[in-house]
């Protein structure tokens, strides 16, 4: 089957879309495993981090790619949730489901959790094959949601439903400040915290995704890179600052996260695009009663229920643009380059 993958880690050069053995099929299944031939895939900065290097035992040629959506080819023993035919999004993260984290439903925090496209062969290919459990049946939405808008779901969608609700426990009346909107887990953050009825707060570098983020129910948009984001959040709050702050940035971001945090408030973070090693002033978090709350994924009640708000229309994925495979390189570096506006996908098959 063709896939994008890599043979070393390196730079973007490193990407290159060639044959790779076929993904298992038939007897060679595993119980309760679903062979998924896949229609489109999206990107994710974990994707980038995947081709540059992470910790971890890498099996060359690695097929990359976390999110995706297709039609179910082949199941095996024992699978009942899906049938060959059913349109399914894949949800990434692979628990085992017998660990203490997982037997208490926190299947993120499983001793043994996988990504599709870091521990384990991705969706850049012409199949997968994930546990049934990790399946989702496209729900019936009018439009229907093309292949693009499936792939693009999951991840992201899962990641930001974790923080915004779960973890940060956003309420109606808060006030929630997103970092670095364009993105897909910023512009998913800005959408949930809305749902949960909150005053949003969205920043970025780029005037055009400020525009975009208002389209998208931002109440107040802030040019991180000509403005000072601590004192316009006080200002906007009457001094007194943010519930809660979201940041998937990292060090560029993470002074000024504490900066403009009410007191009492909380800081979500679910990643370090900018690098992970952040100075913190301890004065800060104990005098304001701060709390700082890391995120990952999320759990098995937590996808169903992003599914079920996609069913309402809700959460509907936003689609920056489309590369066929052949161009999967471009599509990690429009990614890398950090131009796009909402996900960018690759559509593996017709
Ligand atoms: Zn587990």
């Amino acid at each position: 089957m063709r896939a994008c993958i890599i043979r070393g880690t390196g730079s973007l050069d490193r990407i290159e879309v060639a044959d790779v053995p076929d993904a298992p099929s038939g007897a060679a299944l595993d119980p309760g495993h679903v062979r998924v031939a896949v229609r489109a895939a999206a990107l994710n900065h974990l994707d980038l981090f995947v081709v540059h290097g992470l910790p971890g035992d890498y099996h060359f040629p690695h097929i990359l790619g976390a999110d995706g959506a297709g039609v179910v080819e082949a199941t095996g023993h024992g699978v009942s949730a899906v049938k060959p035919g059913d349109r399914v999004m894949i949800n990434p993260g692979i628990s085992d489901y017998t660990c203490e984290y997982c037997r208490a439903g926190e299947h993120s925090l499983c001793v043994n959790y996988r990504l599709l496209g870091e521990h384990l062969p991705g969706t850049l290919a012409g199949s997968v094959v994930v546990p049934d459990r990790n399946l989702a049946v496209l729900p019936t939405l009018a439009p229907p949601l093309t292949w693009a808008e499936a792939a693009a779901f999951s991840l992201v969608t899962l990641t930001a439903w974790r923080m915004v609700v779960t973890r940060a426990a956003v309420r109606a009346g808060e006030t929630v400040l997103v970092w670095g909107s364009g993105g897909g887990v910023s512009l998913a953050c800005l959408r949930i915290a809305k749902l949960r009825g909150a005053r949003v707060i969205v920043t970025s570098s780029q005037d055009a995704k400020l525009v975009e983020a208002r389209r998208h129910g931002a109440d107040v948009t802030l040019n991180h890179r000509t403005q000072k984001v601590s004192r316009e959040v006080r200002a906007l709050t009457a001094g007194r600052g943010a519930d809660v702050v979201v940041d998937h940035v990292g060090e560029a971001t993470w002074e000024e996260s504490l900066r403009l945090l009410a007191k009492g408030g909380r800081l979500v973070t679910c990643g370090a695009t900018t690098g992970p090693k952040v100075v913190t002033d301890l004065r800060r978090v104990f005098w304001n009663q701060y709390t700082i709350l890391g995120s990952t994924m999320g759990n098995a009640a937590e996808y169903a229920e992003i599914v079920r708000q996609l069913g309402t229309g809700a959460l509907r994925p936003i689609v920056d643009r489309v590369y066929p495979l052949a161009e999967a390189r471009a599509a990690f570096e429009r990614l890398e380059r950090g131009e796009q506006l909402g996900k960018i996908v690759v559509q593996v098959a017709e």
